[in-house]
């Protein structure tokens, strides 16, 4: 059997009245900034729970803005996660700011029993990144922030409808940056993103960031660039918008039946699942002995399992003058060792995850 992990033929395979959407979008020339774009923000702010969304063109983007329009600047210290994806890295240093690591803890989000010791003087922003599909413990980090006076831009890109206590992703910080790539939860066709709000001030200023700083057509207000969301894309996600609570749930469900069922298997561990989170499950990852071995077996019998990731980021080259080393975020590391990624879409089927669960018998049966 196959278990693929890219999911998007299915996704888009019955999609006629979106294509009719489009034939009837494509006449008008509402390309940029237009009504669909418009719409788009307005319904992603009523499914979040803030008072403003803003498109821009990534996820990536959505960080680098949020920062910039909260004073982040050159030599500034930005404090997030050993273990997140190279984005958010990324994002933190094109505005010259600098990236200070916090390791994780199980649930792949900052242990933020560990952060104070990681603010200095310099610090300007927490990035806390919501890994997986997990949220980040924001009871514990808003206090903290607090007391320190520092501005928060969550890292939501890959937790779309996660919650804490029934509160969503991206309504915790000053920002939430959310991306809309074809590989996340809620995916268009092409590259884009979208930052939450309800910070009045802040959204204009986004607002402005994201086109050139133009008020109107012949007045700059401030240096700004260009960061659009596309409006054909937004037509695409005006579409898939709706199914946006489903497929968070078709994912929490299908991560319940593996729990179910890999737990048994006593060289598998679930990593925690604490009962006032809601996980959406962007990833599935499991703990497992061996777990080189398994993934080689796995991908032998057709599962296309993965690995999130082999070398974290604090120990890319890209980072090398920041002077990290390997052993200085040991949760994180420990995880490259044991950390394996199933696919665990809503398009998977019960026979496909019996298949992958089966398959992970046994290999620890032989
Ligand atoms: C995908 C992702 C991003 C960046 O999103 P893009 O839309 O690809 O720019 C940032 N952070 C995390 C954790 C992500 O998974």
């Amino acid at each position: 059997m196959e278990v693929r992990y890219s999911y998007l033929k299915q996704q888009f395979e019955n999609c006629e009245d979106l294509w009719d959407e489009l034939k009837r979008f494509v006449p008008t020339g509402d390309f940029t900034l237009g009504k669909p774009l418009q719409e788009f923000e307005r319904r992603f702010a009523d499914l979040i729970g803030t008072k403003h969304a803003i498109g821009v063109n990534s996820g990536t983007d959505a960080i680098k803005l949020s920062l910039k329009a909260l004073g982040v600047g050159f030599g500034d210290e930005v404090i997030t996660t050993a273990n997140t994806f190279v984005a958010t890295v990324g994002a933190i240093a094109e505005l010259g700011a600098i990236p200070v690591f916090v390791d994780c803890n199980d649930t792949f989000c900052m242990d933020v029993d560990l952060l104070e010791r990681a603010i200095t003087e310099k610090t300007k922003a927490i990035v806390p990144v919501h890994f997986t599909g997990y949220m980040t413990d924001m009871r514990k980090l808003l206090p903290i922030a607090r007391k320190y006076n520092l501005p928060i831009v969550e890292d939501a890109c890959q937790s779309i409808l996660g919650s804490i206590d029934n509160k969503k992703a991206g309504t915790w910080g000053n920002a939430g940056a959310f991306s809309l790539h074809p590989l996340k939860n809620l995916n268009v066709w092409s590259d884009g993103g979208i930052i939450t709000t309800d910070d009045d001030k802040l959204a204009e200023t986004l607002r402005l960031l994201r086109n050139h700083g133009l008020i109107d057509r012949d007045k700059v207000e401030i240096l700004g660039c260009n960061s659009r969301l596309d409006t054909l894309q937004a037509v695409v996600g005006n579409w898939l918008i709706p199914s946006a609570i489903d497929i968070s749930n078709k994912r929490i469900e299908n991560a319940e039946y593996y729990d179910k069922h890999l737990s048994k298997i006593k060289e598998i561990t679930i990593p925690p699942r604490p009962a006032d989170f809601r996980i959406v499950f962007h990833l599935y990852i499991v703990f497992a002995e061996d777990r080189d071995r398994l993934l080689e077996y796995c991908i032998k019998q057709g599962i296309e399992s993965k690995v999130h990731y082999p070398i974290p980021i604090y120990r890319q080259k890209a980072l090398s003058s920041f002077g990290y080393k390997e052993g200085d975020f040991p949760i994180t590391d420990g995880h490259t060792k044991k950390i394996i990624t199933f696919p665990c879409d809503q398009h998977l089927s019960v026979e496909q995850m019996d298949y992958v669960i089966s398959t992970v018998q046994e290999f620890y049966k032989k």
